[in-house]
């Protein structure tokens, strides 16, 4: 028997319609391209989405149709989240720090009809245009004051688009499971692989998210994304927004330390959230000024560990909680989080940071467990790991036209991390599982001596490396990048680490370097690094 409850869509004009009606003065702040800071209301926002839902069927726009944009974090991207998605298109946010043969790729394997590019944008555009020819046109988010001389064809300006456009538009409805957006995973090794995201997975994805229990996003939330929209939505911090009335503040392309602390200083947030590196940044510069950051309680941290120095450092300093949340592109992203729970505020303050390294546990909607090489459970005990399987409303079943099903079993995702789950459900991530290090048939976690070694004063970035060795078939190596003006040895942090890690966790070299590889996300990118030094202790 069926129940008798409506089967009314969960659909994304929805929640900007909820929005403009429930919390009509919300702030969204955004830093522009122009240089200047831009405010406006929850309720600006919904008349411009509906005037750009009208430019875009004069367009042509269609449902199923890909529009992409190329654009940091700012008002006029938040009214494309909903005036693309609203008409039943779908919005491929592209992440400008691909390679350009990689955006050439994904453009071209999305077979986007239309591009809206920041003003930074538009020189990229230009030097891939010739490869992109079934792209119609590009829509320069700006307004004619400052469009720039392009060699583009085909180009609108965005204001221009939408300013005499009515601010009536009736959204459509249709079914739930319709694609909304796509956003392609940075991939390390081959081609980047696409996820599309339905109207159904964004919404559940967001109520789920905004629980006290994941990162705690409400009405009086003020909360800065430095994720970018072009990041598997910011974490989906934009619907949540919308859903809830919390005050957006978009850095837009000022993710440096200095620009942020600017907005921090005069909108107040007190929810921050992005990835160890932009916090690194941040709290360099915090030192270095001298201040505080009074009005953030919490800073949601995710797409590589936090570091234990991060975790104390928010606390001690700046008072501030970190939330350590995991996720992927493939999972809308969030997967766990680290929310504060009331046994953690009665636990001795070093043990409470020891669980705040873990991810978390799963939100209400993510199911995980470890699997052993032969997909056998492995014990929640927070000892034995495995590889992480996931299932549940917001993950992807396969990816964007492609049958390569060699990342599914049964139902679930293969994470591709290793990962301890332990009696409570806290998730440990032990490394990814291309990364982890085998040394005498024993696991070390790359990711857990780069934590370590960053623990140093003077180690600004570490990567960690398994290359060959005669007799344990591999060992760890140590590539550093010290502070300016350091003059620290290998030998010293190697005896830094001495009490912090296992005795054959102990890298056999540590080596300095100048810069570090990364992947499009901020990963470090070790494919290549393995290459180049995978003979380097067989060669000592
Ligand atoms: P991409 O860089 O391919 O876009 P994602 O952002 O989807 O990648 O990255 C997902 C991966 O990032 C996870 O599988 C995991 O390895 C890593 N990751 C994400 N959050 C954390 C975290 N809190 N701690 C450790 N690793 C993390």
């Amino acid at each position: 028997m069926l129940g008798n409850m409506m089967a009314k869509p969960l659909l994304i004009s929805d929640l900007i319609e909820h929005a403009e009606r429930s919390n009509p003065k919300s702030e969204i702040v955004s830093r522009r391209c122009e240089g200047d800071i831009h405010r406006y209301t929850m309720h600006d926002a919904a008349n411009r989405s509906r005037k750009l839902a009208n430019a875009l069927t004069k367009l042509g726009a269609k449902s199923s149709d890909r529009i992409a944009t190329l654009a940091w974090n700012n008002y006029r991207h938040f009214e494309l989240y909903f005036g693309v998605s609203g008409i039943g298109s779908v919005l491929h946010t592209i992440n400008p720090r691909l390679f350009p043969e990689q955006l050439v790729y994904i453009i071209n394997h999305a077979e986007d009809r239309w591009i809206f590019v920041d003003l930074t944008f538009v020189p990229l555009l230009e030097s891939i245009k010739d490869q992109i020819p079934n792209v119609e046109g590009f829509v320069i988010m700006t307004d004619e004051a400052t469009m720039p001389t392009t060699s583009l064809d085909n180009v609108i300006c965005y204001e221009t688009l939408i300013q005499d456009e009515s601010n009536q538009f009736e959204w459509p409805e249709f079914d739930e499971n319709t694609a909304a957006s796509l956003c392609y995973t940075s991939g390390t090794t081959g081609n980047p692989k696409g996820v599309l995201y339905s109207h159904r997975s964004t919404l559940i994805h967001a109520m789920s998210e905004v629980s006290r229990e994941a990162l705690g996003i409400s009405s009086v939330t003020c909360m800065l994304p430095v994720v970018p929209m072009f990041h598997v939505n910011a974490w989906g911090v934009p619907y949540a927004a919308a859903m809830t009335g919390a005050k957006l503040v978009f850095p837009g392309p000022g993710m440096d330390g200095a620009s942020l602390w600017e907005l921090i200083d005069s909108e107040q947030p007190d929810l921050l959230l992005g990835v160890p590196t932009v916090w690194l940044m941040l709290l360099n510069h915090m030192d270095d000024i001298g201040k505080t950051l009074d009005s953030v309680e919490s800073v949601v941290v995710g797409g590589s560990a936090a570091p234990l120095s991060m975790i104390k450092k928010f606390d001690q300093v700046h008072n501030a909680f970190l939330i350590h949340a995991w996720g992927m592109t493939e999972m809308s992203p969030i997967g766990t989080s680290n929310a504060k729970t009331a046994a953690m505020e009665n636990m001795p303050l070093e043990e409470r940071y020891k669980l705040q390294q873990k991810q978390g546990k799963p939100v209400f909607g993510v199911e995980m467990k470890i699997v052993d090489d032969n997909g056998q459970p492995q014990p929640h005990d927070g000892i034995a790991f495995g590889r992480l399987l996931v299932r549940g409303p917001w993950i992807i079943k396969q990816y964007y036209k492609s049958d390569d099903m060699s990342n599914f079993e049964d139902g679930w995702l293969d994470t591709g991390d290793v990962a301890t789950i332990d009696e409570n459900n806290y998730l440990g991530i032990v490394d990814r599982s291309k990364d982890v290090i085998k040394s005498g048939g024993e696991w070390i976690s790359s990711i857990d001596l780069e934590n370590a070694a960053v623990g140093h004063d003077d180690i600004v970035e570490a990567c960690v490396i398994g290359v060959a060795h005669e007799k344990w078939d591999e060992r760890p190596i140590l590539l550093a990048i010290r502070k300016p003006g350091s003059a620290v040895s290998g030998k010293d942090v190697q005896n830094f680490l001495a009490d912090k890690i296992a005795k054959f966790w102990m890298p056999d070299e540590v080596l300095f370097v100048e810069n570090l590889p990364h992947t499009a996300t901020g990963k470090l990118l070790k494919i290549d690094l393995r290459k180049e030094y995978h003979d380097y202790l067989m060669n000592k």
